[in-house]
């Protein structure tokens, strides 16, 4: 009897191990962290954000584990197509048609838009029209803002697109005078008016419709659905709404 109890529980151990119950998977996430509240650092330099808590949440809701990596926002793709990352949690606008051949998406979690940010006190632009030829406007590089900046200095509607790696400092070169206006996402212009009152302003009505999702790579059908399962659970829970409050109020 002893040898059968024996071998059944060896028998069991095998296809635990065999089929991975026990241990779970491990995801790393990639993000650019200049995106607050989406995409932040906490006081000790820690990624976190709304973005990094709802995916976690996803992670625990779907059974899996998720590890956490900055890098620049150009860079983020390119690590999926590699195969040097699994998750792009980035504030990324999942309706953009050239990053749709790239990588694909989970279901939308969040509508947004871009504006244009100013320097307090600026009474000269009102809105993205008062912009012009003599103007430098900043934004992040390969964000559908910088897309926008060089959209308007190729159409000759201002002098320069200055194209920066970070939104924390093309926040600060429309504070320091370098450049006239950001264009930026709105709920993001929103967390650097409320970290800087008094500096920055919005102008004008938002300019696009963009709707974030999260990336993986092209044809990981398996990982998406995990993404879109757990994202329709934490909406359904209630987690959804406390991230929200928590990130947004
Ligand atoms: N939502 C913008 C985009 O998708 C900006 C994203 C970001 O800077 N993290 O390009």
């Amino acid at each position: 009897m002893k040898k059968v109890i024996t071998l059944m529980l060896s028998l069991m151990l095998c296809v635990a191990f065999m089929t991975g119950c026990g241990s779970s998977d491990v995801y790393k996430v990639i993000t650019e962290p200049t995106f607050p509240p989406f995409d932040t650092t906490d006081e000790n330099g820690e990624l976190t954000g709304f973005d990094m808590e709802l995916m976690q949440a996803i992670a625990e809701d779907q059974g899996f584990e998720v590890e956490f990596e900055s890098m620049g926002f150009d860079a983020l793709i390119p690590a999926i197509q590699a195969g040097n990352a699994d998750i792009i949690a980035a504030g990324m606008n999942a309706m953009d048609p050239d990053r749709q051949k790239k990588v694909d998406f989970s279901d939308y979690y969040y509508d947004s838009g871009l504006v244009v940010l100013v320097k307090e006190g600026n009474n000269t632009i009102k809105s993205i029209d008062d912009l012009t030829s003599d103007m430098k406007v900043a934004s992040q590089i390969q964000t559908t803002g910088g897309d926008k900046a060089n959209e308007l200095a190729k159409d000759g509607k201002i002098k320069e697109a200055v194209i920066l790696d970070q939104f924390d400092t093309c926040v600060l070169q429309v504070i320091n005078g370098d450049v006239d206006a950001v264009i930026i996402d709105l709920p993001v212009a929103k967390s650097y008016i409320s970290k800087q009152p008094g500096k920055v302003k919005i102008v004008g009505d938002t300019l696009n419709a963009e709707s974030y999702g999260f990336a993986v790579a092209k044809g990981n059908k398996e990982l998406l659905d995990k993404i879109n399962a757990g994202l329709k659970n934490m909406k359904d829970n209630g987690t959804y709404d406390e991230l929200y409050d928590k990130w947004f109020n």
